[in-house]
């Protein structure tokens, strides 16, 4: 599961290393510019960092759009408990404009009357820790009686090992990808400000419960419904589904203010999973990444597929190279969300799909080829 190298920083270059700090330096300039000028600001200087490929391939896609602030500019969010209805809870992370972290994300709490049910496990020692601290703290005191992994990502599981020994469920594609990604795991976690500390221990700790479709739980006057949703962002999706209040916790089926990750996914199956969501019962939807929202943003999503897969299967259609065809795309606003690099993979996922080659697993080889054109054409090293 290379998913799970997204969370070695180690590995991270010092061109990103460097962005970073620039990034910091900007909050700062940004404050002191007042509102009204952060546009400008934002317009004129802002790095835009690649958090998708430099970890997985050991290449990142380079020439990044630049924010456009003719565009809307992605608002920023903050990291807290958010109380949804009785019970009920969003562990909303940290992001926007500004923030590199478009790989953090979000987790759903369900308190009962004597545990609680924790929805994701998320990925770094200091978050993990902190989401259960205030789940204490809301519920006074109550133990976890259990995890549910949304998906394999590292992101979302990396962190179960602070829940051991809580029962831990998932999809059985799931377990099965975190089980083989657990010997590749390195000991310890890098120490790395906000994330982790670099003195604990690691262990990536597989899911032991596994269901194939649904699980309804009745946990604090609430009924829980966890249902399977794949092959959509991957081939194990869950989310769950409190009906009486209208709430959807979507996990990576809901990318709110940031381009969706497509490495593992089936993108059309996706869309109709969301098509289907966009009819159900729900007002408010958590999203895996991004601030709560609700169907509104979640139609944006869709409309950003739509778009994406219909200037694809232009230049698919025109014979393009995959490369060459991310190069030639013109987002427009989507470009000034979080992760703008993952258009390039997203497109590598579209060509797997058109040509009848997609498969669970990362196109490694097809997705290199694919930032390395990408580069090529973008920083004028290569004729279109
Ligand atoms: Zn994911």
């Amino acid at each position: 599961m290379l998913d799970e190298k997204n969370l070695e920083r180690d590995g991270m270059t010092r061109r990103e290393m460097m962005a970073r700090t620039a990034w910091a330096g900007l909050g700062v300039a940004a404050g002191l510019a007042g509102a009204g000028g952060i546009d400008k600001l934002l317009g004129a200087s802002a790095p835009r960092v690649d958090e998708s490929s430099p970890r997985i391939f050991g290449v990142s896609v380079e020439v990044l759009p630049p924010i456009d602030d003719h565009y809307p500019i992605v608002p920023t969010w903050k990291t807290e408990m958010r109380q949804l209805a009785p019970n009920v809870y969003a562990y909303q992370q940290e992001g926007g404009t500004g923030k590199i972290n478009a790989g953090i994300s979000n987790a759903g709490l369900f308190v009962g009357e004597n545990s609680m049910i924790a929805f994701d496990g998320l990925g770094y020692p200091i978050q993990t820790k902190a989401f259960i601290a205030e789940s204490k703290k809301v519920s006074g005191g109550k133990p976890f009686s259990e995890l549910i992994d949304s998906h394999h990502h590292g992101d979302h599981v990396a962190g179960n090992q602070f829940f051991v020994p809580t029962p831990i469920l998932s999809h059985p594609y799931c377990r099965d990808e975190v089980v083989k990604a657990a010997p590749k795991t390195p000991p310890t976690w890098p120490k790395f400000e906000g994330q982790a500390d670099g003195t604990e221990e690691r262990k990536l700790v597989p899911p032991n419960v596994t269901f194939e479709d649904n699980l309804v739980y009745y946990v604090g006057g609430n009924k829980v419904e966890f249902r399977f949703v794949g092959p959509a962002h991957t081939w194990g999706d869950l989310v769950a589904y409190v009906p009486e209040h209208k709430i959807l916790f979507a996990a990576d089926l809901a990318f709110f203010h940031l381009v969706p990750y497509c490495h593992n996914a089936h993108i059309s199956k996706w869309m109709e999973a969301m098509e289907k969501v966009m009819k159900m019962d729900v007002d408010t939807i958590v999203p895996g990444h991004g601030p709560v929202g609700g169907k509104q943003e979640l139609n944006e999503s869709l409309e950003y597929f739509r778009f994406l897969k219909t200037e694809v299967r232009k230049r698919y259609d025109a014979k393009m190279t995959a490369g060459a065809a991310a190069a030639d795309l013109k987002m427009g606003r989507y470009d000034n969300w979080m992760g703008p690099e993952r258009t390039v993979m997203n497109t590598v996922r579209l060509y797997d799909e058109f040509k009848g080659t997609l498969t669970p697993d990362i196109d490694v080889e097809g997705t290199k080829q694919a930032i390395v054109e990408y580069n090529a054409l973008k920083s004028g090293k290569k004729a279109a």
